[in-house]
C-alpha cells in the first residue's frame, strides 16, 4: 500500500482499564483514504493479547453482573453526555480514518449516541415477568441475567455506530466485552473506550484488542467467551457464525447486502432521483443499506436521464469539504477490485452509461472513483448479484412490479429494499412480498433506529436475534424461570 509517511505511532490495546502495547511487533498502516497520508499504525495483536483481554473481562464480570442495574445505567447517562460533548471531534475522526463526508460522519455519531440512549433504559429493559397463580398456590417468575464475556467484531464502514450497536447494550445488561475493531478504521474505537472509562466504567468491563484474523479466531475459539456479535462481509460473517456456533456460543452475524430500489411510473421523479443519488453515492456506496440496484418499472427514460445528469453534477473530494458528496473508497486495493467489476459489467453486456473511471486521474491523492452507472443490467450478471460496495449502480428494467419483486426474491441478499410510489396498492404488495428485512417507502436509506432490530434476511444475516431493540436485549441476556409453591 503506498502511503505518505507522517505518523509512526502504533495504537495500543485497552485491557483492564489500561493502555497496553500488543505482544506483536507486526503492524498495519492506517492511511487517510482521501490523501493516503499515514494516520497511525495498528498492531496485529496475538492470541496472547486476546487471552489477556478475555481474562480481564472474565474477572470484571464477577463484580459487574452484581452492580445494580440503575447504577449501571447511570454510567450510560454520563457516557451519553460525554459523546454528545465530543460530537464534532468524533465526527472528524471518522472522516479521517474512513473518508466519508463530515455530514455523514456527524449523522453516524448521532446514530451511535442513540444506541447509548437505548442502553440507558436498562432498568426497564431488564425487567422480568411474573404470573401469580399458574396453579393453586403456585407462582411463576422470569428473571433476566447476563451471559458473561461477549466478543464484538466490527467492519470499517461505521467505526462508531457499529461498535455502539454492541457494547453499550451488552454491558448495560451486565455482560463484559472485548471489542475487535476493523484494522482499517481502528482509531475511533480507542476514543470510545477512553470516554467510556471517563464515564465511570470499571476496568475490564470494556476491552479493545486491535488486529486481524488471529484476534477474531482467538475470540471465536475462546472458552470464556459466551457470545459473538459480528458485522462485516458475507464470507466472513458465515465463517464467524459457523466457527463460533460450533464452539457452543450464541452468534449474531450481520453480513453483506445488495439493496434494490424500485421506481414505479407514478413516483415523484425529482425526489426519487435525489434519494437514489444520496443512497448510492453517499459514503462512496460503502453502506450496508446503500442502494446498489435500481429497478425501473415501465419505459421511464426521463428518470434514467435525470439520474445520469445528477450523477454528473456530484462534487467529488475530501469529506472535510462541505459541498462534497462523493468521497473515496477505503483502500486503493478495494478500488482495484471495483475496477474489475466495471470491466466484468462491460464484458457481460451491460451498458455503461456513466463511467466514473474518468474522474480517477482528477484526484490522484486518494482512492477516488467517480459515479458509475450501468443500464440494462440483467439479474444473471455478476454486477447485479455481487455486493460491490462502491459508487457503482446497476439499473435493471422491469415491465411491472411483479417482475421487480422477482428480482429482489432472486437476490441471495435481503438487507434492505425501497419502493418509490404513492400508490397504496403497490406499497402494500411491496410490503407483503419484498424479500428483505428492512423496507423503505420513498426513503433512500431505510436503516432502523436503536429501539428496533436491524433486521437483514437471507445471506445478509446469520443467526436468530438481530442487533438493537428487543432482539439485542434477548441476545445479551438469558432467562431464568422460578416456579414457587406457597402452601397454606
Ligand atoms: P470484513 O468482512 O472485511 O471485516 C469485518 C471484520 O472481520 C473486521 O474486523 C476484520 O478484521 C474481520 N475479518 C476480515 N476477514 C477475516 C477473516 N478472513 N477471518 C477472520 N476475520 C476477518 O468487512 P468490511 O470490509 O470491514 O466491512 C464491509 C462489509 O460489512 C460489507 O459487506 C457490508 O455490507 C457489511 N456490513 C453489514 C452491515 C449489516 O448491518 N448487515 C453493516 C455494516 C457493514
Amino acid at each position: 500500500m503506498s502511503v505518505t509517511k507522517k505518523d509512526t505511532t502504533v495504537l495500543q490495546n485497552f485491557i483492564n482499564g489500561a493502555w497496553v502495547s500488543s505482544n506483536s511487533s507486526q503492524t498495519l498502516n492506517v492511511p487517510n483514504p482521501a490523501t493516503n497520508e499515514l494516520l497511525t499504525k495498528v498492531p496485529v495483536s496475538t492470541k496472547e493479547d486476546v487471552n489477556a483481554a478475555v481474562a480481564a473481562a472474565k474477572e470484571a464480570f464477577s463484580k459487574w453482573k452484581k452492580v445494580p442495574v440503575p447504577k449501571r445505567a447511570r454510567i450510560f447517562f454520563k457516557y451519553h453526555s460525554l459523546l454528545s460533548d465530543n460530537h464534532e471531534e468524533l465526527a472528524r475522526l471518522i472522516v479521517q480514518e474512513n473518508g466519508k463526508a463530515y455530514k455523514e460522519a456527524y449523522g453516524e455519531v448521532q446514530r451511535g449516541i442513540e444506541c447509548v440512549e437505548f442502553a440507558s433504559g436498562a432498568p426497564t429493559l431488564m425487567m422480568g415477568e411474573t404470573l401469580s397463580g399458574i396453579a393453586e398456590e403456585i407462582d411463576s417468575e422470569m428473571f433476566r441475567y447476563p451471559l458473561g464475556v461477549v466478543g464484538g467484531i466490527t467492519p470499517f464502514n461505521f467505526p462508531m455506530m457499529v461498535p455502539l450497536w454492541m457494547f453499550p447494550l451488552a454491558i448495560a445488561c451486565g455482560n463484559t466485552f472485548v471489542l475487535k475493531p476493523s484494522e482499517r478504521t481502528p482509531i475511533l474505537a480507542n476514543r470510545l473506550a477512553e470516554l467510556f472509562s471517563e464515564a465511570g466504567a470499571p476496568p475490564g468491563v470494556l476491552n479493545v484488542v486491535h488486529g486481524a484474523h488471529d484476534v477474531v479466531n482467538g475470540l471465536l475459539d475462546h472458552e470464556d467467551i459466551a457470545a459473538i456479535s459480528f458485522v462485516g462481509s458475507q464470507p466472513v460473517a458465515k465463517y464467524v457464525y459457523e466457527r463460533a456456533a460450533a464452539k457452543g456460543k450464541r452468534v449474531q452475524a450481520l453480513s453483506g447486502a445488495k439493496n434494490h430500489h424500485i421506481v414505479m411510473p407514478d413516483a415523484d421523479m425529482d425526489k426519487a432521483v435525489q434519494h437514489i443519488i444520496s443512497s448510492t453515492f453517499g459514503s462512496a456506496g460503502q453502506r450496508c443499506m446503500a442502494c446498489s440496484a435500481v429497478v425501473v418499472v415501465g419505459d421511464n427514460e426521463q428518470f434514467v436521464k435525470a439520474l445520469s445528469k445528477k450523477a454528473d453534477e456530484l462534487i467529488i473530494g475530501n469529506g472535510m469539504d462541505d459541498e462534497v458528496l462523493l468521497t473515496p473508497v477505503i483502500r486503493k486495493e478495494h478500488r482495484d477490485k471495483v475496477l474489475g467489476y466495471i470491466e466484468k459489467g462491460i464484458a457481460e453486456g451491460a451498458d455503461l452509461i456513466r463511467d466514473g473511471r474518468k474522474e480517477i486521474s482528477d484526484h490522484p491523492e486518494g482512492n477516488f472513483l467517480g459515479p458509475t452507472i450501468f443500464d440494462h443490467v440483467t439479474p444473471e450478471m455478476t454486477i447485479a448479484k455481487d455486493e460491490i460496495f462502491a459508487p457503482v449502480l446497476s439499473l435493471l428494467r422491469a415491465g411491472d412490479l411483479d417482475e421487480g419483486l422477482e428480482y429482489i426474491r432472486k437476490s441471495r441478499y435481503g438487507n434492505g429494499a425501497t419502493i418509490y410510489t404513492n400508490n397504496a396498492k403497490a406499497i402494500r404488495q411491496f410490503r407483503e412480498e419484498a424479500d428483505a428485512g428492512m423496507l423503505g417507502v420513498n426513503v433512500g436509506v431505510p436503516a432502523t433506529m436503536a429501539f428496533f432490530p436491524f433486521s437483514g434476511w437471507k445471506d445478509s444475516f446469520y443467526g436468530d436475534l438481530h442487533v438493537n431493540g428487543k432482539d439485542g436485549l434477548n441476545f445479551y441476556t438469558r432467562k431464568k424461570m422460578i416456579t414457587s409453591r406457597f402452601e397454606a
